[in-house]
């Protein structure tokens, strides 16, 4: 059952960044702003702390001390990055390994049929080499994976979900410029 047959009340949302530059017409660059440098460790995150940090090709399991994690670690068993800089595609049981790792998930719902998705999707994947290896990025396709949409109650579409240990902490419905990606993810975690 696809998203717009189950709740047919989804509505696409026009990019906050298209209103903010007072032009009507479609542009994919947010306004200039400043990034405020990647902290070193997230708030409440203990460096003595050991994740277990999914590998995003392999899926094992890989023990990393979060002190160690800007450090460009490498998978223990198919040696290859275990941050490439982009976001995951997840599938329900992607979402559950990387939802659970320690390290915070920003997930992008989204459809191929949704305009505004496609525009975000660049400065979602730019957001990724910021935000990494902090926040975990990930993208869940609603049409493919309604039963994870469904949990979530979307809505609309994009909507962007932080998810710590599991459990929902904030979502932003809209899509976003990449910098607005970035400053409100460290924002929330922040508080
Ligand atoms: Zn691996």
């Amino acid at each position: 059952m696809s998203l717009r047959a189950a709740a047919p009340v989804a509505t696409v949302v026009e990019p906050l960044f298209a209103q903010e530059a007072g032009s009507s017409h479609a542009s994919f660059a947010p306004p200039p702003r400043r990034v405020d440098p990647a902290p070193a460790t997230l708030r409440g995150m203990d460096t003595t702390t050991t994740l277990t940090v999914p590998c995003p090709h392999c899926a094992a399991g890989n023990r990393v001390p979060a002190a160690r994690l800007a450090d460009a670690p490498k998978c223990g068993r198919c040696h290859q990055p275990l941050f490439t800089g982009a976001p995951l595609a997840l599938d329900a049981a992607g979402f559950e390994r990387h939802a659970r790792s320690g390290l915070p998930l920003l997930v992008d719902f989204w459809a191929a049929w949704c305009g505004p998705c496609q525009q975000m999707a660049p400065h979602f994947g730019a957001a990724a080499a910021l935000l990494e290896p902090l926040v975990r990025l990930g993208k869940v396709d609603t049409e493919a994976e309604p039963a994870l949409s469904g949990r979530f109650g979307i809505r609309s579409i994009p909507t962007l979900v932080l998810v710590r240990d599991g459990r929902e902490i904030a979502r932003q419905a809209g899509a976003m410029g990449r910098d607005q990606i970035v400053q409100w993810a460290r924002g929330q975690l922040a508080s």
